[in-house]
């Protein structure tokens, strides 16, 4: 067998086409505040790149780049003013951050109707429990390559390794919430290769280059490969993907694949983040 290419340039090009239109029709257009703490080279280019994608649909962008030795407060004084701004819909805090600030605690000073990269401990309980909120852009850009596939979730037995609160864990609550029936795999699993063969839906999200070999793979299974490694060969996903694509029925590649969906799911959530606002402002009008 030779898989299908999922084409996730294509897929993200036609979501940000849903979102443009959509925001051409909006009267108060939606806002990104990006925050961009040092100098991490890979972290400029993700930034740049967000910005760029918002600009291509109509999305205000917002950026506040601050210098590595910022003290944590001032950026928790950022956050809380950008928290209050009725201009910015969707506030997103590029990790990772200096060592001396603690992630965690900038995160929870989003509000979490601005909460764009869905990681609020708000939000990522209501995804737990099956609640509508803001849900992590790659993630949320899995289950809709899944679903431009047209993948018949329901009862398919999904194999994610990779247990991240970033993306293994929102995505097994998504999974969940669509009647996979779900195995988590990580560092620790106890014969990764026989849980894998077992898949139809396989996701990897690990950060090791080629760790999914084909044997780890059963016949017709639909691969995503989440993972991003820079080697000597160029970009890899986790995934070794010619070998793997023998035998799948579907595969992402790598670049090109998960990638591109993580910023389209990006402006889909600003927007949503903008509608929650205008409601919650409505409701306060009202
Ligand atoms: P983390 O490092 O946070 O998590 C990695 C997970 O993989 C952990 O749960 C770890 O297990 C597990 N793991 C590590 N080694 C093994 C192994 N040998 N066998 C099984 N499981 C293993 O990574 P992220 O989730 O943040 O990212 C994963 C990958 O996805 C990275 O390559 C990252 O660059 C990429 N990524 C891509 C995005 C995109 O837009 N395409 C967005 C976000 C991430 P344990 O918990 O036991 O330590």
């Amino acid at each position: 067998m030779s898989a299908k290419i999922i084409d996730g340039k294509a897929v993200a090009a036609r979501v940000r086409e849903r979102v443009k239109a959509e925001v051409a029709e909006m009267d108060t257009k939606p806002g990104l505040a990006t925050i961009l703490v040092g100098d991490d080279p890979a972290s400029h280019v993700y930034v740049r790149n967000k910005r760029s994608a918002c600009a291509e649909v109509g999305i205000e962008s917002i950026h506040h780049e601050l210098d590595a030795s910022v003290p944590e407060s001032e950026l928790a004084d950022l956050i809380n003013q950008l928290g209050q701004d009725d201009s910015v819909s969707g506030i997103l805090l590029q990790l990772p951050v200096p060592g001396h600030i603690d992630s965690d605690a900038m995160i929870e000073l989003i509000p979490p109707d601005k909460d764009v990269d869905g990681l609020t401990t708000m939000n990522a309980g209501r995804l737990v429990q099956g609640r509508a909120g803001l849900v992590s852009c790659t993630p949320a850009g899995v289950m809709e390559l899944l679903d431009s596939e047209g993948v018949d979730l329901r009862g398919a037995e999904a194999v994610i390794v990779g247990r991240s609160q970033l993306v293994g864990r929102p995505l097994a609550s998504l999974l969940l919430a669509r009647d996979a029936t779900v195995t988590m795999c990580h560092s620790r699993t106890k014969d990764l290769a026989e849980v894998c063969s077992r898949a139809d839906v396989l996701i990897a999200a690990v950060g090791r280059a080629k760790l999914v070999t084909a044997e780890m793979v059963g016949d017709g299974a639909v691969v995503i490969d989440v993972g991003i490694n820079r080697t000597d060969d160029g970009l890899v996903g986790d995934v070794d993907f010619d070998a793997v694509a023998e035998k799948a029925a579907a595969i992402t590649p790598v670049p090109g694949g998960v990638g591109p969906m993580t910023i389209a799911m990006l402006l889909v959530n600003t927007v949503k983040a903008s509608h929650l606002q205008q409601d919650d402002r409505g409701a306060a009008v009202g």
